[in-house]
């Protein structure tokens, strides 16, 4: 079994929940940890959430090749997914899970054409817009960013292999498994 799988999805549809529990019942799984030039949030470690890197560092990551995708998330900061240990993973015969934004995910269709897609919905785009609020780590106009670009996200569903609705999730994250063939 050596598979990547891209998970997208729009922010706060609880694509971190779903995964966390996956790797709870998949320690199998191999997570990719991206590089970020956002700052932490409270709470969040750096190289176990992200690896929180200068703009300088991100600037080296992607001169020296090292990115197998990066993006501007959000009209704001950069994300990007360090080649060397996915592909470590693979080789190992492990599973992969890359979590990226759609532009990450349309550069990884271009490159890993056997990668395979999935796309993690909210039931309605008020639920969404709910969660984000209830969530309360964002400030009004980093809420309005972010469900702008969640618009964008879910009108791109389609590009997906597997569209899967987070109504709970223990359902979303027994789906994900039986897409990526563990169960
Ligand atoms: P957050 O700032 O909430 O942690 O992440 C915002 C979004 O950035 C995530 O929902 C995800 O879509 C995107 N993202 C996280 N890591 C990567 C990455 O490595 N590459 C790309 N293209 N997007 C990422």
């Amino acid at each position: 079994m050596n598979q990547l799988t891209v998970v997208a999805g729009p922010t706060a549809v609880g694509k971190g929940t779903v995964l966390r529990l996956l790797a709870q019942q998949h320690p199998e799984i191999y997570f990719s940890v991206s590089a970020t030039t956002r700052d932490p949030r409270p709470g969040e470690v750096d190289g176990q959430h992200y690896h929180f890197v200068t703009e300088a560092e991100f600037d080296e990551l992607v001169a020296s090749n090292q990115m197998l995708e990066w993006a501007v998330v959000h009209g704001k900061h950069r994300y990007g997914t360090m080649r060397a240990p996915i592909m470590e993973a693979l080789a190992a015969g492990k599973p992969a899970i890359v979590e990226i934004d759609l532009a990450g995910a349309r550069q990884i269709r271009e490159s890993m054409p056997e990668a395979k897609h999935v796309f993690i919905a909210p039931p309605t785009f008020e639920d969404l817009a709910k969660r984000l609020a209830t969530r309360g780590t964002e400030s009004d106009e980093e809420r309005e960013r972010r469900l702008a670009t969640a618009k964008v996200e879910l009108a791109a569903q389609a590009e997906f292999d597997r569209v899967i609705v987070n109504d709970t999730v223990e359902n979303c994250a027994l789906a994900l498994a039986s897409f990526m063939g563990l169960d």
